[in-house]
């Protein structure tokens, strides 16, 4: 099976991919992951793609697609992934379109006041990636898995967070329009388990 999730930062995607991985088996192949280890290993690539990401600007689409065909050519892809945060925008998409097809395309959707209130909060383990929000119950600044202290992310300060915004908003629409026949919108305005409920049976006739 292979997927797309569309959603803004913050919005819950990598969540719910992390959700669909466990219960599906497919990899989640998150970019913006993949693109801040190059980021941190130091290379003139990775000093570049670190200088978008803090900023909340797109790193150019070659570059990222280049990393995206290294991934999909390993192993664990075989049987399907979890595209988090790829494509971004049309021309994605299209470069996309050119090496396979996905199944289905999943958007998360939550209002704008929301997603601010909800990154600006965000905090980030990083020893394991895991991600906690510091206006959930139980919230201690540590990591709930590895007990590491968390830190924010650069481009969670309110400035980039109004960039990353503003590029979700600029490239949407024709994403959505570009995938219509596949896409199955949900809202994740609720608890993680509430936004996954719809999707896992959404996925499970899709299996069938
Ligand atoms: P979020 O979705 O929360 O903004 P990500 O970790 O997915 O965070 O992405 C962080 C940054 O990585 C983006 O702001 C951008 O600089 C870069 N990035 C991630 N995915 C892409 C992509 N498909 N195309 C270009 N840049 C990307």
């Amino acid at each position: 099976m292979k997927l797309i999730l569309l959603g803004a930062a913050g919005s819950g995607k990598g969540t719910l991919a992390k959700k669909i991985t466990r219960d599906f088996g497919i990899p989640q192949l998150s970019m913006g992951d993949m693109l801040r280890d190059i980021a941190s290993s130091g290379s003139e690539l990775g000093k570049k793609i670190g200088e978008y990401q803090n900023k909340g600007i797109l790193v150019p689409s070659d570059v990222v697609f280049e990393v995206l065909k290294e991934r999909l050519s390993q192993k664990d892809c075989e049987n399907g992934y979890i595209l988090d945060g790829f494509p971004r925008t049309i021309d994605q998409a299209h470069l996309l379109a050119k090496v396979t097809e996905v199944d289905a395309v999943i958007s998360v959707e939550l209002a704008f006041d929301e997603i601010e209130r909800r990154l600006a909060a965000r905090r980030t383990c990083p020893k394991c990636g895991d991600i906690d929000n510091a206006n959930y119950e139980g919230f201690t600044g540590n990591c709930r898995k590895c007990q590491t202290p968390l830190f924010q992310r650069d481009d969670d300060k309110p400035e980039a967070i109004r960039t990353r915004l503003e590029v979700y908003k600029q490239n949407i629409t024709p994403l959505i329009n570009f995938y219509g026949d596949r896409l199955f919108k949900v809202s994740s305005a609720g608890s993680p388990d509430e936004t996954y409920k719809p999707v896992y049976d959404f996925l499970k006739t899709l299996e069938a």
